[in-house]
């Protein structure tokens, strides 16, 4: 402001000059009138911008400990109260927040009176979600940060040497343990694993993602097959829904049978967790408290399915569950479905596993459209019900059928083209990978 004062001034001073030395002076005070105006229209826009410029914002850091959830690490920050779980509810639909890993990193970004304006959780190196709180309505906006990763195809192909598993010589080339433990799981149900011999053969087809060509993000096995001389035979293809959050998304063979041994059918045709099975802390209260059964968010009126066949046990409504389903399965085991809009099924109800027994909704005590699926093992108690096995549907019908078919021949293709690069030898292993860059 200053500046523009001593300028003004400055100019002032030179028309003085000027007009002394012409001796107009009625001129002289029509200019002394007019700079008058012209330094209150500066002085105006200097408050002006005063007001309103950028505020400056104090950057924070904290990385997310032990056993620790949001809840946690955004206290650590110094984030009110209030903005805790407004970034909690900001987040969850976008953001499986009960898959936080220890060293993740939060950063929140505060103004002068220790607000907080922008919450950034970057999960890994490609991906970061940010919100910004919006000045006018105070809410928070989400915004997703996506980096571009470099994929990868790889074909791993191989024999069991005397003494080996599969899932061991897997896991001796370097594939990570959780790609190993799909292939062992789908070929599982084909093969009794132990009438696997030395000399059977076996293909895996992965695509992974890396950052900056380097940094592993994330892989899927798109096809496994194995040959062996007892076993025979057999093939596993990925099945990729239009949706990523789809239940179908799975292994199934060629004619679509699912690749899982016996398993639930999954209540809802979409999952994503909001609340897992344990202790939690409540992100606005902050209060401990065990959660007996999983939540997933869903918008309401969605389809509800039994897990498995069983008699409808319960059929009400309370003010803490809202409608509330509990089905008996055969082997006593017994799982509860609550908050829903609607209840399609009554007391002594037989049902079959994938039926619908209701529809999705927010009754009871709770803050959004939501499922909470429960699960009561045969002696009573309240088990994870991740820890059962869970499927979309034993066989893929129709319009998914129809695709499984399209994509397996896309896979077909891509083996084949992986097979014509050259093979690279790992040292140490009878193991060879064909592998090549499909998009950057
Ligand atoms: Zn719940």
């Amino acid at each position: 402001m200053n500046k523009i004062c001593l300028l003004l001034l400055g100019v002032v001073l030179f028309f003085c000059t000027a007009c002394f030395e012409s001796g107009k002076l009625e001129d002289l005070d029509k200019k002394i009138v007019s700079l008058k105006q012209d330094l209150s229209m500066a002085n105006e826009a200097v408050a002006e911008y005063e007001k309103n410029r950028p505020q400056s914002l104090t950057v924070l850091m904290d990385t997310v400990r032990k056993n620790e959830g949001y809840y946690q690490v955004l206290e650590r920050l110094g984030v009110e109260r209030n903005d805790r779980g407004a970034i909690v509810l900001a987040l969850q639909d976008s953001v499986e927040l009960s898959n936080l890993r220890v060293g993740q990193k939060f950063h929140v970004a505060k103004d002068a009176n220790g607000a907080t304006q922008v919450f950034r959780f970057s999960p890994n190196p490609s991906v970061v979600h940010l919100l910004f709180k919006n000045p006018t309505t105070k809410q928070f906006e989400y915004k997703l940060v996506e980096k571009p990763l470099t994929v990868k195809q790889s074909i791993f192909s191989g024999h069991i040497v005397q003494g080996g598993t599969l899932h061991g010589t897997l896991i001796s080339v370097g594939i990570p343990a959780r790609m190993s433990g799909v292939v062992a799981g789908v070929l599982q149900c084909k093969i009794p694993f132990s009438s696997v011999q030395p000399g059977d053969r076996f293909r895996i087809m992965l695509e992974e993602s890396f950052y900056k060509d380097s940094i592993w993000i994330s892989g899927k096995v798109l096809y496994a097959e194995f040959d062996g001389r007892v076993v025979g035979h057999h093939e596993a293809f990925l099945y990729n829904d239009p949706d990523p959050k789809s239940t179908y998304n799975a292994h199934y063979t060629e004619n679509g049978e699912a690749l899982i041994f016996d398993g639930l059918r999954y209540p809802l045709d979409r999952l994503h967790i909001t609340s897992p099975f344990g202790t939690r802390t409540h992100p606005v209260s902050g209060v401990r408290k065990m959660h007996y059964g999983i939540d997933y968010g869903s918008p309401k009126g969605s389809p509800v399915y039994a897990v498995a066949k069983g008699k409808v046990v319960v059929s009400g409504y309370d003010q803490y569950s809202g409608n509330k389903i509990a089905i008996r399965h055969v082997d006593n085991s017994v799982s509860y479905y609550m908050h829903l809009s609607s209840r399609g099924v009554g007391v002594g109800a037989q049902v079959t596993g994938g039926q619908v027994i209701g529809r999705v909704g927010s009754t009871g005590r709770s803050t959004g459209p939501h499922l909470h699926l429960g699960f009561k093992n045969a002696k009573g108690q309240w088990i994870n019900p991740k820890s059962k096995t869970m499927i979309a549907t034993p066989k893929l019908q129709g319009e998914r059928m129809a695709r499984l078919t399209q994509q397996i021949a896309g896979i077909r293709k891509n083996l084949e083209k992986l097979e014509s690069t050259e093979p690279q030898t790992i040292e140490g292993s009878t193991v060879k990978v064909k592998q090549q860059v499909v998009s950057k």
